[in-house]
């Protein structure tokens, strides 16, 4: 069991499936009281039913991050379950794809309402709370390795995830003094639902993705939990950072790794 993270409250957003469940069910075989949530109540009460049949300890809220009174309402149900907040894992996301010039309005503001605003809304009322308890806690957004590259077709979805990786060097820097430790962490390529969803697009390529990384392999749930745990724990002297996971893709300059 990890000492670091046993008795502690988290809440990871986007916890109904793919990246967030695995981080929550991590966090809960670690010891901690984990919030699961997302829009869907019904899957997050099967998240924290697995957790609980595990021997962990889980409650699962309905939560729509891009809404304030409902983010509110997250932390409110975290606290009055479990007493109090340590740990914030802002993961919910999503991606609209398209060529930049089709994007609508309505899509362009609905990827920044949940990515961006939502990651905001979250680390706000999580900070909030952390600040009234007075003993730190530790925030971790999930970005993406494209919050600092250009993509054909992901306009919106890279410029939250570059919007996130500056918030969260902001909060870091104004929450110091609080022992408030604020990081994000990038993934690349990993295997969820969301990469089986893209392999539909005709422009997207397993065995590219594969040769394009210098580890020739997609992430897996296990090492991006890794690295959240890590992120997480107040004992390693870490804010402000955004951690690049991704098996060597952004380090890579050109072309395959077999050229
Ligand atoms: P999934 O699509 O599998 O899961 C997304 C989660 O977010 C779901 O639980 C969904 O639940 C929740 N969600 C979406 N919108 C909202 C909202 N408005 N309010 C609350 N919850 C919401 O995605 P992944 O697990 O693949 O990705 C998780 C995070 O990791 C995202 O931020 C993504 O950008 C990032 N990432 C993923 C990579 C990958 O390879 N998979 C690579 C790099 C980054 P529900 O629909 O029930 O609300």
């Amino acid at each position: 069991m990890d000492e670091t993270i046993d008795e502690r409250t988290a809440i990871v957003t986007g916890s109904s499936r793919g990246i967030g469940k695995h981080v929550a069910k991590r966090f809960a075989a670690d010891g901690a009281n984990v919030v699961v949530c997302s829009r869907s109540l019904e899957d997050c009460e099967a998240v924290a039913a697995e957790i609980e049949s595990d021997g962990g300890s889980a409650h699962a809220v309905e939560v729509d991050v891009s809404e304030k009174p409902s983010v509110e309402n997250l932390i409110e149900e975290a606290v009055d379950r479990f007493g109090r907040l340590d740990v914030m894992v802002n993961n919910a996301g999503i991606n609209i794809r398209g060529p930049a010039e089709d994007i609508t309005p309505e899509e362009w503001q609905q990827v920044l309402d949940v990515n961006l605003t939502g990651v905001f809304f979250c680390a706000q009322a999580a900070g909030e709370r952390m600040i009234e308890q007075g003993d730190g806690g530790s925030i971790v957004n999930i970005s993406s390795m494209m919050g600092s590259m250009g993509q054909q077709d992901r306009t919106p979805y890279n410029t939250t995830k570059g919007g996130v990786n500056n918030l969260t060097r902001c909060l870091a820097v104004e929450w110091a003094e609080h022992d408030i430790q604020v990081n994000a962490l990038a993934p690349g390529y990993i295997e969820t639902e969301m990469v089986e969803q893209a392999q539909e697009d005709a422009d997207f390529d397993r065995e590219d993705v594969q040769n394009r990384t210098p580890l020739g392999r997609f992430g897996t749930l296990e090492e991006i939990a890794n690295c959240v745990s890590f992120l997480a724990s107040n004992d390693n002297f870490v804010t402000g950072e955004v951690l690049t996971a991704d098996g060597g893709w952004s380090a890579f300059g050109w072309g395959c790794k077999d050229d």
